[in-house]
């Protein structure tokens, strides 16, 4: 399915691709209501309508994925809430054995994810993600969120890739595309970003479910000398 004889970098996605989006969902959508119901002294389903709104504002922009921003905007400690559920942190099945495989291969496994640098943090602690990857970047880096079409040519000012020769796995369809306009050859949708919820099915990029369906079999050839 994969060209693998012509990438030498895989740019990964963590939430999502790499995580659980568990985690994620269940934070912003059920611990992020509870907390601000109960801090405003509200039931839970106006908690929820009054979130909804602002939520919906800054979906897909910096902010969105930007930790002190809520922190400000809904007077909670989002970090430390974070830490509360942190227990729901959890990397997804195949995932590990698919960064060894690719560096065993000699391919540079990088991460590329709108995450703060907080979440980011917390995430890593919990999973130890950094011992498996070449390279971490955080949007909030660079200033812009992955759905920006100019994200991916800053981003070759942080870390250097031939955009024929790499591939993007992520489960944000509008990051994709933007990697896309840009030049990225090979994108591969993640399609069971959260493992509570149905799969996403998308026409749009060749996708997969399991690590196991993409994870490149080896043989004594391919391991570079
Ligand atoms: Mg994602």
């Amino acid at each position: 399915m994969l060209d693998w004889n012509n990438i030498n970098t895989v740019l990964l996605d963590m939430d999502g691709t790499l995580l659980d989006l568990h985690f994620d969902s269940y934070f912003w959508q059920k611990y992020v209501p509870q907390r601000y119901a109960f801090t405003r002294g509200l039931d839970i389903p106006t908690a929820e309508r009054l979130l909804a709104p602002i939520f919906k504002q800054h979906e897909g922009t910096l902010n969105w994925y930007c930790l002190d921003f809520w922190t400000r905007e809904l007077d909670l400690d989002i970090a430390e809430l974070k830490r509360d559920v942190a227990h729901l942190i959890a990397i997804k099945p195949g995932a590990l054995e698919f960064l060894q495989r690719l560096r065993q291969l000699g391919k540079r496994c990088v991460l590329v994810t709108n995450a703060h640098q907080d979440s980011l943090a917390l995430k890593l602690e919990h999973t130890r993600l950094d011992n498996h990857l070449d390279e971490i970047i955080s949007a909030h880096q660079l200033g812009l969120p992955k759905e920006d079409p100019n994200f991916w040519g800053e981003l070759q000012k942080h870390t250097a890739y031939t955009p024929q020769l790499t591939l993007l796995i992520d489960d944000n369809l509008h990051a994709l595309r933007t990697a896309q306009q840009f030049g990225i050859k090979h994108l591969l949708a993640a399609c069971h970003p959260d493992s509570q919820q149905p799969k996403h099915h998308t026409d749009e990029f060749v996708s997969f479910h399991e690590f196991e369906e993409i994870t490149p079999v080896i043989d004594s050839q391919s391991i570079p000398r």
